[in-house]
């Protein structure tokens, strides 16, 4: 038997043979999803290519040889050429100084032709980071790390958002799982994910909880919640027993488990029996962190020429 689904998307299914009910949560595909909008971006691109004769122009900055930052920067860079935003490859060796970084950081501000500027993170331990992303123009932070772009997140007057927070937003939206007036636990309070995440979900009228390192009986707390967003850095984190029946999941963690397999936060195979939704690991959040920092190239493009929507 099956039962139909808000959306009209896959079914949630209900096991009755052996008289007891077992819900397979829908899928939340972030690849489809993540898909859409950059689709949606490359055709304002063009739009906006044709009526203003330029295109958004993002300059990508990578300190050293890490090889999981150099995949991230080279999918960052795919994901702009297929939309029709010209990337602009720093690649600085780990030798550079931070008076170097900060150099180059002081060009790309000044530079008319750029409109956002990302640094791959980490960078060197001789470098600090914070001094970096400050130095960057609040206009340019396609990342939304600068102070000034985190208070007015804060004051909800933020028109660059944090790229994977708001792709979590963009996820529960456009799967119409609906925020407003939902009990949200985000396990998690770091200044990229778990901080603005708690911003955008009061912004939507979420009755919000944070659960950290040093909370109690964080079962109990997300036991309660109807939407969970893990944020912890910890393979298979939340298990099934921490999860209220129909509640919607949204897995932010990239880890690697014990048999060196890429696994979220949350332990999908028994977290999925009890949820209505919930996002994979890989395929989930990861592809709308990408999309949202094309959202935002785009964002500052348009304000920094004065296009309105
Ligand atoms: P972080 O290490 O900066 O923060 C982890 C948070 O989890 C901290 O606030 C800490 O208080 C909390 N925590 C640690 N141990 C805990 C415990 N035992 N119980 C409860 N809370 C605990 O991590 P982050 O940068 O926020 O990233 C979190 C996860 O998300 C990582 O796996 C990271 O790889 C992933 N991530 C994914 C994307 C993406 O695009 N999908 C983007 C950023 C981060």
């Amino acid at each position: 038997m099956f039962g139909l689904c808000q959306n009209g998307s896959l079914p949630i299914k209900i096991n009755t043979i052996k008289k007891e009910i077992v819900l397979t949560a829908n899928i939340i595909d972030g690849k489809k999803i993540a898909a859409d909008i950059r689709k949606e971006i490359a055709e304002e691109v063009a739009l906006l290519n044709k009526k203003v004769g330029v295109s958004p122009a993002l300059a990508v900055v990578l300190v050293g040889e890490d090889p999981a930052s150099a995949v991230y920067v080279r999918n960052k860079k795919r994901a702009c050429e297929e939309i029709g935003i010209r990337s602009v490859s720093h690649d600085l060796s780990a030798e550079n100084s931070e008076a170097d970084l900060l150099k180059l950081i002081d060009s790309l501000n000044n530079d008319k032709e750029i409109n956002g500027i990302l640094v791959q993170l980490p960078l060197p331990k001789h470098i600090s980071e914070a001094k970096v992303l400050e130095a960057i123009r609040p206009e340019k932070d396609v990342d939304c790390f600068h102070p000034v772009n985190v208070g007015l997140l804060s004051l909800n007057k933020a028109y660059l958002k944090p790229c994977t927070p708001a792709g979590v937003i963009e996820l529960l939206d456009r799967s119409g799982i609906k925020i407003e007036g939902k009990d949200a636990v985000i396990i998690g309070r770091s200044n990229i994910v778990g901080k603005p995440a708690i911003q955008l979900l009061l912004q939507r009228n979420a009755t919000v909880t944070v659960c950290h390192s040093k909370t109690k009986d964080i079962g109990e707390k997300c036991k309660k919640a109807d939407i969970i967003v893990a944020a912890v850095g910890i393979a298979e984190f939340l298990k099934g027993n921490m999860v209220k029946e129909g509640a919607v999941i949204i897995d932010v963690g990239i880890n690697r488990n014990a048999e060196g397999k890429l696994v979220g936060d949350v332990a999908f195979d028994e977290v999925s029996k009890v949820a209505s939704y919930i996002t994979p690991v890989p395929g989930g959040v990861g592809p709308m962190t990408i999309a949202m920092l094309m959202k935002n190239t785009l964002t500052a493009f348009k304000v920094q020429r004065g296009i309105k929507d």
